[in-house]
């Protein structure tokens, strides 16, 4: 079993944990400090019982919390070597692990497989969560679906995925025409449709849990996102349970067999 619980998510900040088999690790940490020691206190943890930080990518609303956090405790940090370089000074004290796409590694009780996205940012990150036979998929902060995320993330229990914007909303949502294009080309974010689309690609009837994440409070509405999603799984005649994280709010442990 995997268990799951979105401490945050939205453009403005983003960080979960995830665990699985007695070990648990973070991804990212894009809200305060304050804010992730409370979450993590919800769920029953704390940071030394964290076995490790994993980052997708080093823009604010992913590593804000960093520079407070490492004050206090030894962080193992997770990312790509390229990100490291330019975070390190944020937490001089932690220990980095450098990681490469399609390499998996072992912490604890989970296997976690790291995979590149498509984001204008320094070798950002998605993963495939593994422990006994449980898998998690982990897709955030990407403009397009690039291999090998359908390959590698068929057959998942539970998925975590960016719906960031309506194009709609984006379109009239009063940012400059660089910016619109920033966030709908391919090294931006997910449209809901896109989300869709690629929830297409690896449908199948044990997907359990689904979780919309890094929803724009601009330019996207978790009704619109989860409309969307919902009319996707009907259609393809999935019983996937379907979750909206949100910035405001912690989204209790979800249980993925
Ligand atoms: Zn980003
Ligand atoms: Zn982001």
């Amino acid at each position: 079993m995997i268990r799951i619980s979105v401490l945050a998510s939205s453009s403005r900040g983003n960080a979960t944990v995830i665990s699985g088999g007695g070990t648990h690790v973070l991804v990212d940490t894009g809200i305060s400090a304050l804010r992730i020691r409370k979450g993590l206190a919800e769920c029953g943890l704390s940071v030394p019982a964290l076995s490790g930080i994993f980052f997708t990518h080093e823009h604010q609303d992913h590593v804000c919390g960093l520079g407070v956090l490492s004050k206090k405790d030894t962080l193992n940090l997770y990312c790509s070597r390229y990100m490291a370089q330019d975070v390190r000074g944020m937490a001089p004290g932690a220990l980095f692990t450098y990681l490469e796409p399609g390499q998996t590694l072992e912490v604890g009780s989970l296997k976690i497989t790291p995979f590149c996205v498509s984001h204008d940012a320094l070798d950002p990150l998605g993963y495939l969560f593994e422990c006994e036979g449980t898998r998690l998929g982990y897709v955030t902060d990407t403009g397009i679906i690039v291999k090998p995320m359908p390959e590698l993330l068929a057959g998942v229990q539970g998925l975590y995925l960016e719906s960031n914007y309506d194009p709609d909303m984006l379109a009239n949502s009063g940012r400059t025409p660089a910016l619109i294009s920033r966030i709908s080309g391919r090294w931006g974010h997910l449209s809901n449709e896109q989300a869709c689309e690629f929830v297409r690609q690896i449908a199948h009837p044990g997907l359990q849990h689904l979780i919309l994440a890094h929803i724009s409070p601009e330019c996207n509405t978790p009704a619109k996102a989860s409309r969307a999603m919902q009319a996707t799984l009907s259609e393809l005649g999935l019983s996937t349970q379907l979750h909206c994280a949100a910035m405001a709010n912690r989204l209790p442990w979800i249980e993925i067999q």
